[in-house]
């Protein structure tokens, strides 16, 4: 490891990896650390992605695909279902990846771009200097490094510290942590090529639960609850017991793993002089789904050029690097986000009551016409007006 690099990447996540890679193919110096012995595992995810998003960045490797979705459909509290083709169901269906095989091989392409890699690198502090993020001290081999740069990027994920070491506020209230169980099950019934996702607070208290195939009778089965849902005997695993019981009484469960997605809006700001905050970090996973691997991808990618156009012209400010801020913002992603955020507001609102109305007024909707207004307008056709007023006034303020 060298003690200086034009860009040093904290985390060698989908974020980390984009980063590097658009760093590296611009001529500069990149290294990533990561604190796992070994990228991509253990696997926190449920590893859907659309087709469309995935296919934004890379030629699809067909080893990277567990299993491809034709349709997912959503299981309302009274057990009714609606059937999404793969257009309507948005982002989080069209492929159900293997993150074990994919997280690996965008660290390789960043490597073979010319990124250094260090696994088992784990950085334990941000290096200030004058309020300027000059790099991070890495905890490496059994000693301590000091390793600068000319522009840190924080790709560290969810549990992310390193823009709070750099003075950031980075909380996220309990409220706003989804927290999550999932199984790799096995032997199971399943439709091999449909998402299905059940609501209703008896079974994921302000989330829902997901079955992501991944082949033949196997599926990550998971769920999420609120935060502030949890406690001693109604975690987010003993209401996945619970599910899985009821749904697989007889699958086998071959993997456990427990993790948090944040579903608060982005950190209010995203660079500071010297630093670039990406991804999960930057909370920008997705406040209704969770789902962050385009997200974590895409705010990569753009921090790697911004940084290196910057670097070009010897300007790693928080003002010259805002480009990053403002161009992320003002993307389809940005807005995305924030018209999520308060969809999310509102689903978490409903009771099943309200949950089992909407999903049977979507029902009777012709999918190809599906649009906000058409969504509306069935509401208003097939609910009394006053149980879903504040719903309807919420929903029509999203699309003014
Ligand atoms: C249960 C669950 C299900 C999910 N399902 C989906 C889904 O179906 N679709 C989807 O799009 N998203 C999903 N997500 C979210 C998705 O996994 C993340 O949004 C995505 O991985 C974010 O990428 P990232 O590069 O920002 O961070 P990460 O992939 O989390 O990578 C961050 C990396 O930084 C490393 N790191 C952290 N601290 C340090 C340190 N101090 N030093 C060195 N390295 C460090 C970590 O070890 C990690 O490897 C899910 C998340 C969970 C928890």
């Amino acid at each position: 490891m060298k003690n200086h690099y034009d860009v040093l990447i904290v985390g060698g996540g989908p974020g980390g990896a984009l980063a590097a890679k658009t760093v590296a193919e611009n001529g500069l110096s990149v290294c990533i650390v990561e604190k796992r012995p070994a990228i991509g595992v253990p696997v926190r995810c449920a590893e859907g992605i659309g087709e469309d998003l995935l296919h934004e960045f890379l030629e699809v490797d067909p080893k990277w695909i567990s299993a491809k979705m034709e349709s997912a459909k959503i299981v309302s509290p009274d057990g009714s279902e609606i059937k999404l083709t793969p257009k309507m169901a948005g982002s989080e269906v069209g492929y159900v990846l293997d993150r074990k095989v994919f997280d690996r091989d965008l660290v390789r392409q960043a490597a073979n771009a010319g990124a250094e890699v260090y696994v088992k690198a784990r950085v334990s502090d941000a290096i200030i200097q004058d309020g300027i993020v000059k790099g991070a001290r890495i905890e490496y081999m059994g000693d301590t490094a000091d390793v600068t740069a000319e522009v840190v990027i924080a790709a560290d994920g969810v549990e992310s510290k390193f823009a709070r070491w750099c003075g950031i506020d980075t909380t996220v209230p309990m409220r706003e942590i989804e927290t999550c169980a999932q199984y790799i099950m096995t032997d199971i019934d399943i439709d091999p090529h449909e998402t299905v996702f059940y609501v209703g607070n008896n079974i994921s208290p302000e989330g829902y639960a997901w079955i992501f195939p991944k082949g033949d009778r196997m599926a990550n089965v998971g769920i999420g609850i609120s935060g502030k849902m949890s406690g001693d005997g109604h975690r987010a695993r003993d209401y996945l017991d619970k599910f899985v019981e009821t749904t697989f009484p007889k699958g086998k469960k071959i993997e456990l793993i427990l993790g948090g997605v944040s579903t608060c809006r982005p950190l209010k700001c995203t660079v500071a002089d010297g630093l670039i905050i990406i991804g999960d970090a930057a909370r920008v996973s997705d406040p209704i789904t969770g789902g962050g691997i385009y997200n974590a991808m895409y705010t990569g990618r753009l921090a790697g050029e911004v940084a290196s156009e910057c670097i070009k012209k010897k300007n790693c400010s928080r003002a010259a690097l805002m480009k990053y801020d403002t161009m992320w913002r003002n993307s389809k992603m940005g807005r995305a986000l924030e018209r999520n955020y308060h969809l999310k507001e509102l689903f978490i609102t409903l009771d099943d009551k309200k949950l089992n109305a909407i999903l049977n007024s979507v029902k009777s909707i012709n999918m190809a016409k599906f649009n906000t207004m058409t969504l509306i307008s069935e509401l208003i056709k097939h609910n009394p007006k006053a149980m879903l007023i504040k719903e309807l006034a919420a929903l029509k303020k999203l699309i003014d």
